[in-house]
């Protein structure tokens, strides 16, 4: 069977990174947005002239319908999801008692809610197929919390509860289940800080800097790989030491 991806939030970021790593390691890359539709149309492209089939495909993860089309596109231009990466997500930073409940729902909606969609989607075809893997991405925020970031890490949290769980649940299906919990990576979603906090976060990090988007798409790739076959239900912080 053909290795096929959906990488969803994969138009900028770190799911286009992983978009990338994933067609060079010989995956088929459907690319997932909500808006961005000329930069997720270019980086199917691209993964085109590498070789690889791909195509680009609109949905907002928080809704059912939404997802449940897409991935009814993708297994006909591509066949059945082997591997799902559920990357899109939303951050929110500020303190608890200044956020609406709206802006509560909203986050749970794209990164709680959209990874359940998502699953719920592309499961039936994985159990059928009796082989299948499903990465999330979690933050080193969801493993330890953080002020400011309460709502982003309770999301982030579920995101871990959920990928131990499934994977109990789903391995003697040979469906592997993982999160990759990444610290503060240079996107535009970082950028939203501010220059100065970037600055004293990368200060903070034994590593001396902030991690690129490449430094996730690597762990991702290893674990889409044959190599990480009798890895599941973990989740593998890259965080350059941040957390340390
Ligand atoms: P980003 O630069 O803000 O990109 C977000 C991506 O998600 C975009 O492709 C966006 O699509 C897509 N997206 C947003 N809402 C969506 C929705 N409702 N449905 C479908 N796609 C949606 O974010 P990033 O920094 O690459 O973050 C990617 C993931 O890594 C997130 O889950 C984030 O929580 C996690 N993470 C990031 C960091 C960090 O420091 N950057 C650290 C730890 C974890 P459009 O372009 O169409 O809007």
């Amino acid at each position: 069977m053909n290795q096929v991806a959906l990488v969803t939030g994969a138009s900028r970021g770190i799911g286009r990174s992983i978009a990338c790593k994933l067609a060079a390691a010989g995956y088929d890359v459907a690319v997932n947005y909500r808006v961005s539709a000329k930069e997720a149309e270019a980086l199917a492209a691209e993964i085109i002239i590498l070789g690889r089939r791909a195509v680009a495909v609109q949905a907002d993860v928080s809704d059912a319908a939404a997802v449940s089309a897409m991935v009814s596109e993708v297994e006909d231009k591509l066949g059945p999801v082997t591997l799902l990466v559920n990357n899109a997500g939303l951050s929110w930073s500020g303190l608890f008692q200044d956020m609406t409940y709206e802006d509560w729902r909203r986050l749970f909606a794209v990164n709680v809610d959209g990874a359940y969609h998502c699953i719920q989607a592309v499961l039936p075809r994985m159990l059928a197929e009796k082989e299948g893997n499903i990465i999330n991405i979690s933050s080193i925020w969801g493993g330890r919390g953080a002020s400011c970031e309460a709502a982003y890490a309770a999301t982030k949290a579920a995101l871990e509860g959920l990928t131990r769980s499934l994977a109990a649940e789903l391995a003697p299906s040979n469906i592997r289940v993982n999160a990759v919990a990444p610290g503060c990576v240079k996107t535009d979603m970082l950028d939203a800080l501010g220059a100065e906090t970037v600055a004293s976060l990368a200060a903070e990090t034994p590593m001396g800097r902030i991690g690129t988007a490449e430094d996730v798409a690597k762990v991702v790739r290893f674990l889409a790989s044959a190599d990480s076959e009798f890895v599941t239900g973990q989740v593998i912080t890259a965080d350059g030491g941040f957390t340390l």
